[in-house]
């Protein structure tokens, strides 16, 4: 089966084989090149993320 999803950034339709899924946003993109200038347009939004995941008090 062909299944399509669509990229978030630039609207395409891509492959679901092909597409490059961020499971943490839940969002399909065409390949790195989407997901790295999605990622500049939402850099607020995905460091706030991060550091409700990872970042702690040390002591
Ligand atoms: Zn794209």
């Amino acid at each position: 089966m062909d299944e399509k999803v669509t990229c978030e950034l630039c609207d395409g339709n891509v492959r679901l084989d092909d597409a490059l899924f961020d499971e943490q946003a839940e969002l399909y993109f065409c390949d790195l090149g989407c997901f790295e200038e999605w990622a500049d347009e939402n850099f607020d939004e995905i460091v706030k993320q991060y550091r409700q995941l990872h970042l702690y008090h040390a002591g």
